[in-house]
């Protein structure tokens, strides 16, 4: 079996905590649910090695989902003034690479994944 490159997967969750941080959602249950899905895709990344571009976007997805069903969405997208309130998505969907947040309702880029707290919000 190959040795899974940890920045890889220290990288993925840096970039994920920053976007909770950005949005005051790291909370106890988000940073759990984040270490849950790490070390799940760390699992998945040692099965299949080239799915390294994809790591920090499918984690992204994975606590998205997580939150989701426990504490409610995230992120929000902050671009749009009119309509209901809705989510960003990660693009591509395959979660690589080069993952950033998009909004669902425009399909505009809001950020890079790991960089929402540094676009205008
Ligand atoms: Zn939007």
């Amino acid at each position: 079996m190959e040795v899974v490159d940890n920045a890889l997967l220290f990288d993925a969750r840096a970039r994920v905590l920053a976007d909770l941080q950005a949005r005051d959602h790291a909370t106890a249950t988000a940073v759990s649910a984040l270490e849950d899905e790490v070390s799940q895709r760390k699992w998945w990344a040692e099965q299949w090695p080239e799915g390294a571009a994809y790591v920090a976007g499918l984690v992204a997805q994975d606590v998205q989902d997580a939150l989701f069903e426990k504490v409610g969405r995230w992120p929000m997208c902050l671009e749009c003034d009119d309509g209901p309130v809705h989510s960003l998505y990660i693009q591509p969907d395959l979660g690589g690479p080069d993952p950033v947040w998009v909004c669902e309702e425009t399909g505009e880029i809001a950020a890079p994944l790991g960089f929402l707290g540094s676009g205008r919000s």
